[in-house]
């Protein structure tokens, strides 16, 4: 049975980033890496809309969520820049502070991997998935062999879009170590709504302040992008807000169409269109997208404040989420406070746990490939000596 220094299991991007480290700090340790998927980094060169957004320039510790969001603080200190050493290109960044490989193409950043990757002589293992880990890290592969490691990375993934091999079976390989398991939510994901007042709006693309609430109680807010669907929501307002109502009953939101043009202004335009004949219906057009403004009026009736209020306020009940299957990030994972500072288990020494598989996720805007480049140089550093 062949014997590796590291065995990293998950070829995503927390895991390729660990070995790659673990490289540059050691060349000579011998790292292998198993992937469930044909293709390694498979997710990460789908990532930002096929763009990359690996990081973001406006970091606070409010961008992480989950029990491990403190130790992600920690992990990350302030720094978003990791990331950007990791890879052999350049990068520029947004007006939203959101940072891109120059070149838009999240592909490059896995061929970037993978190529120095290959120099070192990383050992890649895959498709195979490891289905069992024993105490002496012997990893038992679908594949029907097995391998050994002096120490071992689960960098597995979340349970979110199985098409990139993570449909949350690899848990049970940390949980046989002890690890505790916290509930899982999806989270940047589209939101299903109650559709009474939005029927026939259906693709359409408005700028919102979105807010929500719980029973009465206000959850957040933000600006953003908001297109209706026949199910409900999407957009990236929607996307952000969705990881604030992860495993919520009964959340509301709020949505505040034209957030640039203040109460009296939207009043004196109706109030205008109104002597001039205009029918109803026809209150808001020009103003507010026309089938949309006709949505708000046929939910207010014709008088002037009516509208006002509906159109800064326009409530939708959120019955659900469309799942895993389309959510971008797994709220929840394995618990955080029995891993160290270092990522390291501590209720196995050698074993570390990195990236989506552990309880953080990040907001909308590169925080999650964040985490898992920053988490997985810790573990780089730790299983190196480094700290
Ligand atoms: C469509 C999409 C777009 C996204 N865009 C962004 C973005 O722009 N910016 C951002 O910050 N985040 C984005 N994210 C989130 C981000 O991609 C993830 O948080 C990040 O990839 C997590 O890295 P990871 O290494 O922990 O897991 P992954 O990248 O998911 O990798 C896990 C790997 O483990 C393998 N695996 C699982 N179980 C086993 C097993 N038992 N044996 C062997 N291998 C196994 C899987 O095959 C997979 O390759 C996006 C996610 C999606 C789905």
């Amino acid at each position: 049975m062949q014997n590796f220094d590291v065995a990293i299991v998950g070829g995503g991007a927390s895991g390729l980033a660990c070995a790659l480290q673990i490289k540059r700090l050691n060349c000579k340790l011998s790292v292998a890496v198993i992937d469930a998927g044909e293709r390694l980094g498979k997710k990460l060169a789908a990532t930002g809309n096929g763009q990359g957004n690996v990081s973001n320039k406006r970091l606070s510790a409010a961008n992480y969520h989950g029990g491990g969001a403190a130790l992600a603080a920690r992990v990350i200190g302030g720094d978003s820049s990791l990331p950007l050493s990791i890879f052999n290109c350049l990068f520029v960044e947004d007006e939203e502070g959101r940072i891109y490989p120059a070149g838009r193409q999240a592909s490059a950043l896995t061929d970037s991997l993978i190529r120095e990757l290959t120099a070192y002589d990383v050992k890649f293992i895959h498709p195979a998935r490891v289905i069992a880990i024993d105490d002496s890290f012997v990893l038992k592969l679908s594949e029907g062999y097995s391998l050994s490691a002096e120490k071992v990375v689960l960098a597995c993934g979340g349970k979110t879009q199985k098409q990139f091999g993570t449909d949350g079976s690899a848990y049970a390989l940390a949980q046989k170590f002890g690890h505790k398991l916290t509930p899982l939510y999806p989270s940047l994901v589209q939101l299903k709504t109650d559709t009474t007042y939005t029927k026939g709006l259906k693709g359409i693309r408005v700028d919102c302040v979105v807010c929500a609430r719980l029973h009465g109680s206000h959850l957040c807010s933000c600006r953003g992008d908001v297109i209706f669907t026949d199910y409900g929501l999407s957009g990236n307002a929607i996307f952000k807000i969705s990881s604030a109502l992860a495993g919520t009953d009964g959340a509301e939101l709020s949505l505040e169409f034209l957030p640039d043009c203040r109460v009296e202004e939207i009043m004196s335009d109706i109030i205008k269109k109104s002597r001039l004949g205009y029918p109803d219906c026809e209150l808001l057009s020009g103003t507010l997208h026309n089938q949309v403004g006709r949505a708000v009026i046929k939910r207010s009736g014709p008088r002037p404040e009516d509208i006002v209020k509906t159109l800064k306020n326009f409530t939708l009940r959120v019955t659900g989420t469309l799942g895993f299957d389309y959510a971008q990030v797994t709220h929840g994972g394995i618990d955080c406070s029995d891993i160290g500072d270092d990522m390291q288990s501590k209720l196995a020494k050698g074993l570390y746990l990195i990236g989506e598989y552990v309880d953080v996720d990040g907001d909308c805007g590169g925080y999650n490939l964040l985490w898992a480049f920053a988490s997985a140089g810790c573990a780089a550093r730790s299983i190196t000596g480094m700290i």
